[in-house]
């Protein structure tokens, strides 16, 4: 940044005498002052500017330096002082040409000016005194400053299918989630004025509706102070910027609905410096056509046909993956169970172990027998008299 004339600023001519410094420089900062422009960025710039360029004329040694090396330095100053009066430049540091207004001293900032002796250096804090009634001593009480804080974390609720669930997955999603403002990182103001909090109108207080009740609450924004810095024009005082993100997530093998995947550091963005939430997915599985869970293991019923079960089979069952073979015994019951073991669902504490599967088989009819089914139907009949009913003590 080019340096601007530190006369030019004031305006007023290189040979002005303290008393034209010190007019000049009231005339200007009472026009500039950042509580006559709340929210002006330039003239919060300008009235700094102000304020450096008075800092450095308006102290007859810092002037001195100035005059000399057209800009005044700490660095300079000590070169150019070296072998002076010991002590005279006591404090002299305080206005180095990066001037900082948010970490401005309003009480000692008259200090510098203390070893001169031509009434240039007139204590900052008198001249706001008269200049705002004596505003200046209530600036002294700054509203809290915000403390870092971690963000917050998000839940999102992600529909897959009952596959899926299985083999797990790995997709894009967008989440609406945010970040540290980058101009005021997180801290919701940029050191401006203090202002009265607009979130709360300046009671310090907010109202929440719970169910039916309202709860006041501390104002988030301003801490409960009731003021608070004039908010930064990027985040509106939020101190995180809204930011829309695709995300990749991947979803281990073996969720159900309700499982919790989290996703770290991508909920809200956290404040002053502090880390991101998390996000969080809540899976929500669809359901199988055959099959069904519970917990790790998976239940399938398979038709059977008399055939089969009566003289036994070897046949091909459905599994989460693919086909597997299942000997079926001669003599098997409908609604028998077989296991099938570690063809289940992966489990999600140890991907290394698996559930089981259960076949539950069901003796099927064909739907139309034929005249010589019919025969050797009754032929089996004969031949298979007993009554399976006997022991419900029926006929
Ligand atoms: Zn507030
Ligand atoms: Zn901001």
């Amino acid at each position: 940044m080019a340096k601007q004339d530190y006369y030019q600023v004031l305006g007023i001519k290189r040979d002005a005498k303290p008393d034209e410094i010190k007019k000049a420089y009231r005339r200007l900062a009472r026009k500039h002052h950042p509580d006559v422009n709340p929210g002006d960025k330039s003239a919060e710039e300008r009235f700094k500017l102000i304020t450096e360029a008075h800092d450095v004329i308006g102290d007859e040694k810092k002037r001195k330096v100035y005059d000399r090396f057209g800009q005044y330095s700490d660095n300079l100053a000590e070169a150019a002082s070296r072998g002076a009066t010991p002590g005279s430049g006591a404090g002299g540091g305080r206005t180095a040409p990066g001037f900082d207004f948010e970490g401005f001293d309003w009480g000692a900032a008259g200090a510098p000016g203390a070893g001169s002796t031509s009434g240039g250096g007139s204590s900052f804090r008198d001249i706001f005194s008269d200049l705002f009634g004596g505003s200046a001593a209530k600036q002294e009480r700054e509203p809290p400053r915000p403390q870092p804080k971690r963000g917050k974390d998000i839940e999102m609720p992600l529909a897959l299918s009952f596959e899926e669930s299985i083999t797990g997955l790995m997709t894009n999603i967008t989440v609406n989630r945010s970040e540290q403002c980058t101009r005021c990182n997180g801290a919701g103001d940029t050191g401006g004025s203090i202002v009265t909090c607009s979130t709360c109108k300046g009671s310090g207080q907010v109202q929440r509706a719970g169910g039916r009740l309202k709860f006041s609450q501390e104002c988030p924004d301003c801490g409960g102070a009731g003021k608070r810095r004039q908010p930064c024009s990027l985040c509106k005082g939020s101190g995180l910027l809204p930011k829309n993100e695709t995300v990749k997530i991947r979803i281990p093998a073996g969720v159900d609905t309700g499982s919790r995947v989290r996703i770290a550091g991508k909920g809200e963005g956290g404040r002053m410096g502090a880390p991101p939430g998390d996000l969080f997915i809540i899976t929500n599985v669809g359901r199988h056509k055959h099959f069904t869970r519970k917990g790790d293991n998976i239940y399938v019923t398979v038709p059977l046909t008399v055939p089969e079960a009566a003289l036994g089979a070897k046949i091909e069952v459905p599994t989460v993956e693919g086909k597997a073979q299942l000997r079926i015994p001669p003599g098997t019951q409908s609604g028998q169970k077989f296991r099938l073991r570690e063809r289940g669902v992966p489990s999600l504490r140890n991907p290394q172990l698996r559930g089981d599967q259960f076949v539950e088989v069901q003796i099927t009819l064909p739907d139309v027998i034929s005249e010589e089914t019919k025969e050797l139907l009754k032929r089996y009949a004969q031949l298979n008299s007993e009554n399976p009913r006997i022991t419900m003590g029926l006929e």
